[in-house]
C-alpha cells in the first residue's frame, strides 16, 4: 500500500470495496485488505454477518444486493471515496444439462454474477477514476474460460461477466484505473452448499477425496494484486488446487 494511506487516520485511508462480503473468498478478502490498511466497505445481503465483520476488522458494512437498482444506488451513494473494488458477489444455482435448464437458475445466475457486476462496477467508475489510482479486481472463475457439462447456466454467466471485466481493459485506456480478473478453480466456500440449494452431504461430496483451495488462498492472491505499484497492471491471474487441472479434471475424476 502507498505512503499516502494512513492507518489511523481515515480521510487518509485508502477505501477498498468488498461485493458479497458475508462469506468465502468476499469475506476473506476484507479481512486481507483491512491487514494490508484499507478502510473496507463491506456488502452483502445477510447484514448480520457483515456487521460482526466490520466490526472485526474496523470497517463499514453496508446492506447490497447486486441484483437490486435501488440497493446498489443506495451503496453507492453511501461512498465518497473508492480506491479498490473487488467484485465478488456471485455464485452457482443447480447442475443441469440445457435440455433440462432451469430458467429461474439461469436468471438467479446472470442477474447476480453479470448484471450485478455490471450495476457495481458502472456505478463507483467515476470514484474509482477521481481516486487517481483505482483498481478493478473481478473474480470470474475457470468456469469463465471452460464450459462443462451440466453447468452451462454458471459457465456462461462467468463468461458473460469476464467479458465485462475484460471489455473495461481497452476502454478505460490512459485512465487511471487498473483491472484484473481473478479465475479461481475449486475453493471450499459456501458455494456448493448455495448450488445445491442447502444440501451439506452433496456439497461436501464435491470436495472429497482431494485438497481444494480455502478462500484465505485467493485473499492473498487479492492483496498482492492490490500492493503492486500503479503503473503494474496484472491482467488474468488463474489459481486451482494441485489436486485440480481443469474445471472437468481433477485426482478423483481421473
Ligand atoms: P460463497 O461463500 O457462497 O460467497 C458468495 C458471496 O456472494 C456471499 O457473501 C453472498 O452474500 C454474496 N452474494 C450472493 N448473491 C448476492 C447478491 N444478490 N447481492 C450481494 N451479494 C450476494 O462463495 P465464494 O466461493 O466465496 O464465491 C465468491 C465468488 O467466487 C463468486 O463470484 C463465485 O462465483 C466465485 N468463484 C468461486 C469458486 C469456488 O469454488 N468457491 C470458484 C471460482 C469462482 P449474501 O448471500 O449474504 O448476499
Amino acid at each position: 500500500m502507498s505512503d499516502s494511506a494512513v492507518v489511523g487516520d481515515d480521510s487518509l485511508r485508502k477505501v477498498a470495496v468488498v461485493t458479497g462480503a458475508s462469506s468465502g473468498i468476499g469475506e476473506a478478502a476484507a479481512r486481507a485488505l483491512a491487514r494490508d490498511g484499507y478502510h473496507v466497505v463491506v456488502g452483502a445481503r445477510r447484514t448480520d454477518r457483515i456487521e460482526a465483520l466490520a466490526a472485526e476488522i474496523g470497517g463499514r458494512a453496508q446492506r447490497l444486493d447486486v441484483t437490486d437498482d435501488q440497493s446498489v444506488e443506495a451503496f453507492i451513494a453511501s461512498l465518497d471515496r473508492v480506491d479498490v473494488l473487488i467484485n465478488n458477489a456471485g455464485g452457482a444455482k443447480g447442475v443441469a444439462s440445457v435440455a433440462d435448464a432451469d430458467l429461474d437458475d439461469w436468471r438467479w445466475m446472470w442477474e447476480t454474477n453479470v448484471l450485478g457486476t455490471l450495476r457495481v462496477t458502472k456505478g463507483l467508475l467515476p470514484l474509482l477514476e477521481d481516486s487517481g489510482d483505482g483498481l478493478i479486481v473481478t473474480i470470474t472463475s475457470i468456469a469463465a474460460i471452460e464450459a462443462y457439462d451440466n453447468g452451462s447456466g454458471y459457465t456462461s454467466a462467468k463468461h458473460g461477466q469476464a467479458v465485462l471485466h475484460r471489455t473495461l481493459r481497452p476502454e478505460l485506456l490512459g485512465k487511471p484505473i487498473r483491472l484484473t480478473e481473478i479465475l479461481p478453480g475449486m475453493v471450499e466456500t459456501e458455494f456448493s452448499l448455495v448450488r445445491f440449494s442447502g444440501d451439506e452431504a452433496r456439497a461436501d461430496a464435491v470436495y472429497e477425496g482431494l485438497t481444494p483451495l480455502v478462500a484465505e488462498d485467493v485473499a492473498e492472491v487479492i492483496s498482492f494484486v492490490a500492493s503492486r505499484p500503479p503503473h503494474v497492471n496484472l491482467d488474468q491471474i488463474r489459481l486451482m488446487p494441485r489436486d485440480q487441472a481443469s474445471a472437468r479434471r481433477n485426482i478423483t475424476t481421473g
